[in-house]
């Protein structure tokens, strides 16, 4: 159940009715605004006058959900903004890692020719095996930061463990949390303690629901901005590295109302793919696509088969104007 306490409630009193009701408390768009277990169905009569607005939920997909808000949360990052009435596709490209100085620089110049406001790629990598590349650390995190201070794009990255998040929090635009951390609390706690922008991708084994509660830690801790981010399930298919989960997409922006992004290089894997997967993702009318690409694919030192070439991307990005166009969207 959430409770939105009236506007004159301060803070020591809605602090005190949550403790009675067992509810977190959380200061939203100027009002305390509390959240009870959802197997609470009913306030108090004694607390009646000082809420302004009572809602009942199912179960615990509550600040998420298009019961309590029927509309896309706006999200704005830096003045690009996605969901609301905004009609906006965000296209978040980049290379999976950041890998020298040179690389991310030619991606950049790549991004900055297609006028594409958000680069993406990876410093700190969750890897498969621990005898692959795992990222340039720090080091990576600052040349990106360097590409956005150059360029003026908002970055994106993934924190892959809580020895980072204070970094990517300090240097990132938006805040990735990857599908293995989707599940990581620390991470999730201190995300809902900042309110910059956070990209949470749905564990590959995950359900609907889970995913939402995940979503749902960093909301009741308080920050409004969560992206999420569909990237493929694991399925008895082994052709594809992944099954991107439409159906699920299609349920989220009915029942959900955080802005979603789709992943179509993570869930095939493949380079071949993505070009038809992008198109029908930019179809269905999400907030954003997610797409890797890099200056020399054969060479990447992470994800190699999935990563488009410079132009293919081209080719890519004109081509998704017209979909979006017609479906009355607009790339930004
Ligand atoms: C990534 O975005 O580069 C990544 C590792 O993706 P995922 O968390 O979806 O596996
Ligand atoms: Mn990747």
């Amino acid at each position: 159940m959430i409770v939105e306490l009236k506007n004159t409630v301060a803070e020591k009193r809605a602090n005190e009715i949550a403790q009675e009701l067992k509810a977190i408390c959380i200061h939203y768009e100027r009002k305390y605004t509390l959240i009870t277990p959802s197997a609470t169905k009913e306030l108090d009569a004694k607390f009646q006058s000082e809420a302004d607005r009572v809602t009942v939920l199912n179960d615990d997909m509550q600040l998420s959900s298009r019961a309590w808000k029927n509309e896309t949360r706006t999200i704005d990052i830096n003045g690009v903004k996605i969901g609301g009435t905004t009609n906006n596709t965000l296209l978040i490209a980049g290379p999976c890692s950041i890998e020298s100085e040179e690389q991310i620089e030619q991606s950049a110049a790549l991004l900055k020719e297609l006028n594409i406001t958000t680069l993406r790629a990876g410093a700190f990598k969750p890897r498969t095996s621990p005898y692959t590349f795992q990222g340039m650390g720090l080091d990576g995190l600052k040349l990106l930061a360097k590409m956005r201070d150059k360029y003026g794009f908002n970055i994106i990255t993934e924190v892959r463990d809580a020895t980072q998040v204070e970094d990517i929090i300090e240097y990132a635009d938006i805040i990735q949390i990857g599908a293995k951390s989707m599940y990581d609390h620390g991470i999730l706690r201190r995300c809902g303690k900042t309110t910059k922008p956070v990209l949470l991708k749905r564990g590959f084994g995950t359900t609907l629901q889970e995913f939402l509660q995940c979503a749902e830690f960093i909301l009741s801790g308080g920050n409004p901005n969560v992206i999420l981010c569909e990237r493929g399930l694991r399925t008895f298919e082994t052709k594809t590295r992944f099954t991107l989960d439409l159906c699920g997409a299609a349920w989220m922006k009915q029942y959900s109302n955080l802005p979603i992004i789709l992943d179509p290089s993570h869930a095939i894997g493949y380079a071949y793919g993505v070009p038809d997967l992008a198109r029908a993702c930019t179809a269905m009318g999400v907030d954003g696509l997610l797409i890797e690409v890099h200056p020399n694919p054969k060479v990447a030192k992470s994800d190699a088969s999935q990563q488009l070439n410079h132009d293919e991307f081209r080719t890519l990005a004109n081509s998704l104007k017209a979909v979006a166009g017609a479906i009355g969207r607009k790339i930004i």
